[in-house]
């Protein structure tokens, strides 16, 4: 299946990856709308949220709960807004949600490689 996020679950393609285990992936979004901007995705393909079975949801759910102190940790963020598209507005056809921090200051976007640099410091 020519799918972008199995090719990065793969490592057919490289990512910026701030947490694995065996059933999802973290990396950040290549176009970032904030600094810090991820993607968490289960590595078995699952088209949308109607496909995904709940423990594998409820999987990325904990791990956006494990990351957030990570973020504030490295990049002293204020919050967590959460998005997850399915159908028009969603551009990759494999489930993917969207950690988008918040700031109290506006930020000059950074690239993913600045950022992840940050986060692996
Ligand atoms: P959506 O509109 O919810 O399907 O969002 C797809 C997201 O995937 C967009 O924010 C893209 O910037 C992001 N994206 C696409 N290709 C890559 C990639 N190779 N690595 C990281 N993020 C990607
Ligand atoms: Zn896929």
């Amino acid at each position: 299946m020519d799918c972008i996020f199995c090719k990065i679950v793969n490592g057919d393609i490289p990512s910026y990856t701030i947490y694995e285990d065996d059933l999802v992936k973290a990396f950040l979004d290549v176009n970032p709308d904030v600094n810090g901007h991820l993607l968490i995705i289960p590595k078995k393909h699952y088209k949308d949220l109607f496909d995904i079975d709940e423990k594998t949801l409820m999987h990325i759910f904990e791990t956006a709960k494990k990351i957030n102190p990570i973020l504030k940790e490295k990049l002293n963020t204020e919050g967590l807004t959460l998005v997850q598209n399915n159908g028009l507005l969603q551009e990759v056809k494999h489930f993917h949600l969207h950690l988008k921090p918040q700031y109290k200051e506006k930020q000059r976007i950074l690239k993913p490689e600045e950022i992840y640099n940050i986060i692996k410091e």
